[in-house]
């Protein structure tokens, strides 16, 4: 067997809740290269329908980490969400073009996310802890969705803001509210992630400040007008 026919279907290691809707889900990396910011797709039960989530292991790692929300009948995350250790799952090969970070020599960088779209910063960090971002803003809805805050504490300056609970020590709002705290500075990278509106907010809000749309990097992963 060729190594990318047995990198087609990678082994589940483990899910591991992070609140009642988002899980992380770990698959045996098998040597499979990948880059920050890439994404796989991962398929569901009949091996033919497949939805891209974004790594969030290091590059270094030898376990493939990925962050996802269980949607209400969702066919894919609903699938790897009652994966078994030992179950095997279908991905695709790496792919991907959002680069949070990719001119960290240059240039301080900033991320911005929502929800899971917190998994690429994920892995950026846990691939290059030398260069983390000047500050991350991270948005969730309830506070039992946040994917280990005092971890993500102590690699770089990180706000946290939660718009459905008013949970302790953390802004209660949306992480849009958070905006005013970002450093100045036209010469920076931000790297948004998360969900299209918040995306589309923070990016009139920084072109209002003056910072130019090719420093603003962009990643959709779920759609707000989708009921
Ligand atoms: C580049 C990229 C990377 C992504 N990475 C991640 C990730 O790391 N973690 C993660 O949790 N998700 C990620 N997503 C979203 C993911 O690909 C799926 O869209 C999501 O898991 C739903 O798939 P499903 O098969 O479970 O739901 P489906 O069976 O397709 O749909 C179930 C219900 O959810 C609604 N729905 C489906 N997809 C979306 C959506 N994108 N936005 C709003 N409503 C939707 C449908 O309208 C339907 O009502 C990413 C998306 C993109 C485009």
């Amino acid at each position: 067997m060729t190594q990318s026919a047995q990198q087609d279907r990678l082994p589940v290691r483990t899910v591991r809740w992070i609140g009642s809707g988002v899980f992380e889900l770990q698959l045996e990396r098998k040597d499979l290269p990948f880059s920050p910011g890439d994404c796989l797709a991962l398929y569901a039960a009949d091996g033919r329908v497949s939805r891209p989530y974004s790594i969030a292991s290091g590059t270094g790692e030898d376990v493939l980490r990925f962050l996802i929300r269980r949607m209400p009948d969702g066919v894919v995350s609903g699938f790897l969400s009652e994966r078994a250790p030992g179950d095997e799952v279908r991905v695709s090969p790496p792919f991907g073009w959002f680069r949070p970070g990719e001119h960290a020599e240059l240039r301080p960088y900033v991320c911005i996310a929502t929800g899971t779209g917190i998994a690429p910063f994920l892995c950026r960090l846990r691939s290059d802890s030398a260069r983390p971002p000047h500050m991350i803003l991270y948005g969730v809805r309830d506070a039992e969705d946040l994917y280990d805050p005092e971890w993500l504490a102590a690699q770089c300056d990180v706000r946290i803001a939660v718009s459905r609970e008013d949970a302790p020590g953390v802004y209660h709002g949306r992480v849009t509210g958070l905006l005013d705290m970002l450093p100045d500075g036209k010469d920076i990278d931000y790297y948004l992630c998360g969900l299209d509106a918040m995306i589309d907010e923070v990016t009139d809000h920084l072109e209002g400040r003056g910072v130019a749309i090719t420093r603003i990097h962009r990643e959709c992963f779920f759609n707000a007008s989708i009921p």
